[in-house]
Order: C-alpha cells, then sequence, then structure tokens
C-alpha cells in the first residue's frame, strides 16, 4: 500500500499499512523527538508573520532559510547540513561545538545578505511608504 510519510509527507511503500506510519527509521525518530513537523509552507504561502517553529535546530533553520527563500542555496544547504549533525545522536559534544559556531557564523552571513539584498517586508514597506508619499 501506497501512503504518506506522517513525518516528512513523501509517499512510500508501507509493508504493513495498519501500523505503518513512516518512509524510514529516521522519519520515525524525528517524529518521536517532536511529533509532527509543522507546516511551514503553508505559513509562509499564506503568512504574514515569521513562521513559528517549536522543536529542533534543524527545523527552525529550515523555517528561517525557506522564509527567506534561502533553503536551496549552497550556504543554506550547508547551514542546515551542519544544523542536523548538531543533533543527530551520535554527534559527540566535543565535536558538536566547533559545528554549532560554523553554523552560527554561516547563518548570520546569510540573515544579512537577506536582510540587505531581498528582504521582502522591507521592500513592501518600502514600497507602501513611496505610494504613501506620492498619494499625499
Ligand atoms: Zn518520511
Amino acid at each position: 500500500m501506497r501512503r504518506a510519510c506522517d513525518w516528512c509527507g513523501q509517499m512510500y511503500t508501507a509493508r504493513r499499512p495498519d501500523t505503518s506510519r513512516f518512509c524510514s527509521v529516521t522519519c520515525r525518530k524525528r517524529n518521536f523527538r517532536s511529533p509532527r513537523p509543522p507546516d511551514i509552507s503553508k505559513a509562509v504561502t499564506n503568512g504574514k508573520a515569521k513562521p513559528k517553529v517549536d522543536g529542533s535546530l534543524a527545523k527552525t533553520i529550515r523555517a528561517e532559510l525557506e522564509y527567506l527563500g534561502l533553503d536551496e542555496t549552497t550556504p543554506g544547504v550547508l547551514v542546515l547540513d551542519l544544523a542536523e549533525r548538531i543533533e543527530a545522536p551520535n554527534t559527540t559534544d566535543s565535536s558538536r561545538a566547533p559545528m554549532a559556531k560554523e553554523l552560527l557564523r554561516i547563518r548570520e552571513q546569510l540573515l544579512h545578505s537577506a536582510v540587505d539584498e531581498m528582504d521582502p517586508l522591507h521592500i513592501l514597506q518600502q514600497r507602501r511608504e513611496t505610494k504613501m508619499t506620492e498619494g499625499a
């Protein structure tokens, strides 16, 4: 039986349709750690505000990147990869620290570039201000 994974939504073939909920062990583990992913894509499409995500580091980073449209850029992918590695249960504390540092550094650069060049709210605000000035 084909069904959608309860975690990532991907279609997969369930061997035991009654009990099967996830496409992979990874998704099952992730759901166990923090049930159900937030529907970020919807939040962005309808959304006015930044999506609120309570959950893992990787999810928070992903939400930020998707909101800014940076999730498919090279540094965006890198940051996500780092976040996932930091959270991986087999990551040791000693390797976590430098990864966290690197993540924060790249993330800051990304956010800066987004605010400088393509922050949609900023652009909207500017347009609105221009219109108001013209109307007055
Ligand atoms: Zn899945």
